[in-house]
């Protein structure tokens, strides 16, 4: 058996779907109409989004923050998972692509659990600490400009409660992070942030090779 996780090709990466994704009919028609923009990549992948979706249910999340909407499949995929008085307050700054994520939040009957936030995420997030809103949530979702990561995880490490989960995306950037010659600002910001956390005490951490590599980190406290 191997000791390192296991790489997948196209071939096992299919497999893998075959025997484990559930999908949904708004699911699937938010992923083929997002697949026609220009950004399409920057959507997760479909098992990254049904992983999520059972994050959610084992904290028994009912309030969570998303940082980087995109065309909301990420908030879809949590909005189906909370229960029906759950909250998502979502960030972004982009109208014409999160105008395609209320369409389908709508379509699949969770709008009334998204509070998009046309914002800077870090001015949203702000306001919410400013609000007293600190360990009020469960669960957050980092995908957004990479070079704000480390204000992002650290608004969100306020306001997620002891025992809630912050899930960070693309920490694997594309590969770019292990190697030795690549010093864009993206990549330094992702590894700065990535050896931060791996010595951060305030959370335990697991680094998950889905999609472009997710890392949780759970906020510890009150002994636990
Ligand atoms: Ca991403």
């Amino acid at each position: 058996m191997s000791k390192q996780s296991i790489g997948l090709n196209k071939q096992l990466y299919h497999y893998l779907v075959s025997v484990s994704l559930r999908d949904q009919d708004v699911l699937h028609r938010l992923r083929e109409e997002t697949a026609k923009q220009k950004s399409a990549v920057m959507q997760i992948a479909p098992d990254q989004g049904q992983f999520m979706a059972m994050l959610i249910k084992l904290l028994g999340a009912r309030r969570t923050l998303e940082v980087g909407v995109f065309t909301g499949y990420s908030s879809l995929c949590v909005a189906l998972a909370l229960p029906d008085d759950g909250q998502i307050i979502a960030c972004d700054v982009n109208e014409e692509w999160t105008n395609i994520a209320c369409r389908y939040w709508q379509d699949a009957g969770v709008a009334h659990k998204i509070d998009l936030r046309l914002a800077p995420a870090m001015d949203t997030l702000a306001k919410l600490v400013r609000e007293g809103e600190h360990n009020r949530f469960d669960f957050a979702f980092i995908d957004a400009d990479k070079t704000n990561y480390n204000g992002y995880y650290e608004l969100c490490l306020q306001l997620i409660r002891p025992g809630g989960l912050i899930a960070i995306d693309n920490v694997l950037w594309g590969g770019a992070v292990a190697k030795r010659f690549q010093w864009d600002v993206e990549t330094k910001a992702i590894r700065a942030l990535n050896a931060k956390i791996h010595a951060d005490q305030r959370v335990d951490i697991s680094l998950i090779p889905v999609g472009d590599g997710l890392m949780l980190a759970r906020k510890r406290g009150l002994g636990i």
